[in-house]
């Protein structure tokens, strides 16, 4: 089933034409009502109506997080106070909170964006949506609900934390689809374990997880794990919330929702846009927003895009999973190391669980890299010849992702602190500013 499928399936002409109406209208709105992007457009000569086609938007400069920061905390709203009625902010991962104002018109387009993406897990208004990502400030208890509402389904508004709660709700009252981070369903999928839960007494049918990047390999325990397939959600609350773009029952690159966020892919360093296929930073553009439009928005989150039509019927254009974020980047020893390339390397383990940690500090001017993993349940952490085998072999796969080797640390399974929102999985004492 699809949400909108006039726009969803539009052809490209269409879905171009449509973000031509909404790009012009967007930047003169911009440039009447906010004087960041007024100065900014006459500091490089370009007036509304320069814009005449969608790649006329390469002309416009580009916002980033210290622009929101210099204008903090409402100095970028296009709209007036009286029509700002919901204040979201960045859950703060990193620097200072990012805040956001909505209108009524803002929070329409969310509810239609998350509900095109809850459709995509196969939710309707006959589904039960439990609701466990947190509520709040941050945008993913509150948009996925919205969402929820859109499509009318029954929703559970859990928030996170109490997980055997969760557990309870979610049998008595036959959850359909879970909402939250990954690395919280992870958590959650290891109550239901311990309960002696089956999948098969659940209800649940699907997991819409975002808000943090994750790997396939965690996909994979997740899904078995609950018995469901898993979606990728993915959005900011810069941009609007969850549901900037969503996966499919393909599994094949989140849908974006084009008609609302314009995506382009740029390299960090030069600014350069690149083709299609190619890493580099992801931009967007809000199309029709009123509380906070974005123009050319760096996200620096890391993916590709996908423009190939998917399918699943839909002809959005899709972005690829999230690698990580350039400020998630850790340089060990001068090599660059993301996150999500380590969880790869433990994924690919049956003997660890999914859960790390990565410990960077600085010992006589050297780099220390340590790894902290879990061994899976029922090894024997005792057993000497078995331990450094498996060390020696995870060592030799992280040289190989990374080309650097790692201090590891093994511990028992759940012993490392279990995630409730988005995980923190690295600890970097260094101090640069030394
Ligand atoms: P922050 O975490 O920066 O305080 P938000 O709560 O608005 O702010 O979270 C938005 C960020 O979360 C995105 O920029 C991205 O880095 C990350 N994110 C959201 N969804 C996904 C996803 N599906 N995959 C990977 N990363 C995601
Ligand atoms: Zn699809």
């Amino acid at each position: 089933m699809i949400w909108n499928e006039a726009v969803e399936c539009a052809d490209r002409e269409t879905m171009r034409a449509l973000q031509l109406k909404k790009l012009k209208e967007t930047v003169k709105y911009e440039y009447e009502n906010v004087k960041h992007y007024r100065d900014k457009m006459d500091a490089v000569g370009v007036k509304p109506e320069d814009i005449k086609t969608l790649e006329d938007i390469q002309k416009l400069p580009f916002t980033t997080k210290e622009d929101l920061a210099a204008n903090y905390p409402t100095g970028m709203f296009a709209a007036p106070m009286e029509k700002i009625i919901r204040i979201h902010a960045s859950s703060g991962t990193t620097g200072k909170p990012k805040v956001a104002g909505y209108t009524q018109s803002d929070l329409d387009m969310w509810g239609e964006a998350v509900a095109r993406g809850l459709t995509m897990a196969g939710q309707d208004a006959n589904s039960v949506l439990h609701v466990a990502y947190g509520y709040g400030l941050f945008t993913g208890g509150l948009g996925a609900h919205i969402g929820g509402e859109h499509i009318n389904a029954t929703v559970i508004p859990m928030s996170s934390g109490n997980t055997k709660k969760q557990v309870t709700f979610m049998q008595d009252l036959g959850s359909t689809a879970l909402c939250c981070t990954p690395s919280y369903a992870l958590t959650i999928t290891e109550e239901i374990k311990r309960q002696g839960i089956k999948p098969e007494d659940l209800k649940l049918t699907a997991g819409i997880f975002g808000a943090e990047p994750w790997t396939q390999a965690m996909r994979d325990e997740i899904e078995e794990g609950l018995g469901i397939r898993a979606h990728d959600i993915y959005g900011l609350t810069e941009i609007i919330g969850p549901g900037v773009a969503c996966s499919c029952e393909e599994n094949a690159g989140m849908h974006i929702q084009e008609d609302f966020f314009y995506p382009e892919i740029v390299d960090p360093d030069t600014l350069e846009v690149l083709p299609d296929g190619k890493d580099g930073e992801l931009v967007f553009t809000t199309l029709g927003k009123e509380g906070m439009p974005m123009i050319r928005y760096r996200t620096r989150d890391i993916c590709h895009l996908i423009r190939e039509k998917c399918a699943c019927g839909r002809t959005t254009v899709r972005m690829s999973r999230v690698f990580g974020r350039t400020d998630d980047m850790l340089i060990i020893r001068g090599v660059n190391v993301f996150p999500s390339q380590i969880e790869t390397v433990i994924g690919t383990f049956k003997e660890l669980t999914i859960n790390y940690k990565i410990v960077v500090g600085r010992v006589h001017d050297r780099d220390t890299f340590e790894l902290h993993v879990e061994l899976a349940e029922g090894l024997d952490i005792d057993d000497i010849a078995f331990m450094e085998d498996l060390r020696d072999r995870i060592n030799h796969a992280l040289r190989d992702m990374l080309g650097i080797g790692c201090k590891i640390k093994f511990l028992n399974a759940g012993t490392l602190p279990r995630s409730e929102g988005k995980a923190k999985r690295v600890e970097d004492t260094r101090n640069f500013a030394e």
